[in-house]
């Protein structure tokens, strides 16, 4: 995934109807220096960075955000790991049931 987005640095962002991960727009201001409401603008056939998805955003649907960490894998990984290490039990006790059944 490209580096896109730096910690610390506010964004214009959307979440992605698709995968719900959040869509960086552009590089926001802080509060501090231009506070609520922003202007927004619909963007039209907007492709999801993580998952290809294309949709057209409405302003409403922005929300200006900080970023105090890569986005990323961070939840997603260790489920996963959850994930394959069912799998790969589920596979070992077939397997076993197998060798058992016919032996
Ligand atoms: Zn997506």
């Amino acid at each position: 995934m490209p580096k896109i987005t730096v910690p610390g640095q506010w964004y214009f962002v959307v979440d992605c109807l698709a995968c719900e991960k959040p869509i960086p727009l552009a590089e926001a201001p802080s509060p501090d220096e231009k506070p609520d409401p922003l202007q927004y603008r619909t963007i039209s056939n907007l492709r999801c960075p993580h998952c290809g998805y294309v949709w057209t955003y409405a302003p409403r649907q922005m929300s200006r955000r900080l970023v105090e960490y890569m986005p990323g894998d961070r939840f997603q990984a260790p489920i996963l790991y959850v994930f394959a290490g069912i799998a790969a039990l589920s596979f070992l006790a077939a397997a076993f049931f197998v060798a058992r059944t016919y032996r």
